[in-house]
């Protein structure tokens, strides 16, 4: 169904294997390896097309990998977020089928123009006259748009906020609505409560604001787009299930004074693709506490090292000590700013020369790695066991117990 599969099964070893102890056995690498967990992500995938009470885009930057875009549509994800031209053309290209919505407020002409005309992109993002503007003009005033206008809300309930670049204030939002339903054929609001949002409480105070707007403007309104922030499992961030969040989010639409025929649309990225990925590394030194790694910031690491995320991580070796320890990491690199400070719960004796699998790293984290160095060029392998923590696994324990429950199995 998809070219694109097979277009780039070259990349993928294809041989499956049952799980990382395998692949080290296997491979003995030199180098970081992704390993891909397709049927985690089609999990995934089918949980949003099954659950959410509207229609799920997948957010292409989280991880826009031609594998897993595959996999998600093969799971029915029919449509996809994407935030440039590269992106539209990647999906294009992989999804020949795909409806894509371009949902980066700021846009260059010439990838508007593009994407309208050789792509088939009818739905955008926007939260300024300029850019109405601009988009009116790229698409020589075409009159099957969807225009989605961003209004900004808060970030206070997420572990990164995306509050501050993007999305109009609600005082000034109401000319912008009336202005953009002027020239759309369908109107929407959207917006992002920030990545990884801990509380469904998030969306129904954002949905609130939607509201004000639409009151205040008066206009029919026939798309609203929660945005992405859906949140995945990580060591001491154990959010409460996603079911609470659709439920919450249905309850609060529900109520909205938009047109009877509306739609209810998610971008999720982080919550369709973090249990995609994890990465087997190799520890080439211990000095203390600290491992020196061969993937690091400029790798898959890269928010480890720059906000401080902490992931999963199980020592790939028989017999190693019960007691854990806490541990940071050194990247391959020879910058300082290479360093992942953790804590990283590990076996107590781990030393050079051990695997370790870092895991939920599908989101923001394999499509981060950069070839910084000379490093980055791992493979990259299949292997058929479960992700290290799952949203979707339907074995979770009381979801409401905040500490670090992913255990090392
Ligand atoms: C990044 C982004 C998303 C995905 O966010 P997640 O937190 O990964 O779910 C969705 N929509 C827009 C507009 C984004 O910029």
């Amino acid at each position: 169904m998809c070219f694109g599969r097979k277009a780039y099964w070259g990349s993928l070893e294809l041989h499956i294997h049952p799980d990382a102890s395998a692949v080290v056995r296997a491979l003995s690498p030199d180098e970081p390896v992704i390993l891909n967990r397709p049927q985690a992500a089609a999990r995934a995938a089918r949980f949003f097309v099954e659950k959410f009470p509207g229609k799920s885009l997948y957010a292409v930057k989280a991880n826009p990998s031609p594998d897993l875009l595959a996999a998600l549509w093969d799971a029915g994800v029919t449509h996809y977020d994407v935030a440039s031209i590269a992106e539209v053309r990647l999906v294009r290209a992989a999804l020949p089928e795909a409806t894509l919505c371009f949902m980066h407020p700021v846009k260059p002409a010439g990838a508007i123009a593009e994407a309208y005309a050789v792509h088939g992109v009818r739905t955008f993002s926007l939260d300024s006259q300029e850019e109405l503007e601009k988009i009116v003009k790229a698409t020589n005033g075409a009159e099957d748009l969807s225009l989605c206008v961003r209004l900004r809300v808060s970030s206070e309930y997420s572990e990164l906020s995306l509050a501050a670049k993007f999305g109009i204030d609600l005082a000034d939002a109401a000319p912008l609505l009336q202005a953009t339903r002027q020239v759309a054929d369908c109107l929407g609001i959207c917006f992002h409560v920030g990545s990884q949002a801990m509380t469904p409480f998030a969306y129904v105070q954002a949905l609130e604001r939607v509201r004000a707007a639409i009151v205040d403007a008066a206009v029919t309104v026939d798309i609203v787009d929660v945005g992405g922030g859906f949140p995945s499992i990580y060591p001491g961030m154990e959010p409460p299930p996603l079911e609470d969040y659709f439920g919450a989010i249905h309850r609060a639409a529900e109520s909205l004074p938009v047109s009877y025929s509306s739609e209810l649309w998610c971008e999720p990225g982080r919550a369709l693709c973090a249990e995609y990925n994890s990465l087997v590394v190799k520890v080439e030194r211990r000095r203390g506490k600290e491992l020196y790694i061969n993937d690091g910031a400029y790798g898959a690491l890269f928010d480890a090292a720059h906000v401080g995320w902490r992931f999963p991580v199980k020592l790939l070796r028989d017999g190693a000590a019960e007691d854990l320890d806490g541990f940071s990491f050194f990247g391959p690199t020879c910058d300082d700013m290479d360093f992942m400070e953790g804590p990283f719960e590990i076996p107590a004796d781990v030393k050079a020369g051990d695997y370790l699998e870092i895991g939920m790293l599908g989101a923001y984290g394999a499509a981060m790695r950069t070839a910084f160095n000379g490093f980055g060029q791992g493979a990259v392998v299949e292997v058929s066991d479960e992700p290290m923590a799952s949203q979707y696994r339907g074995d979770r324990r009381d979801p409401r117990v905040s500490d670090n429950v992913v255990s090392l199995r």
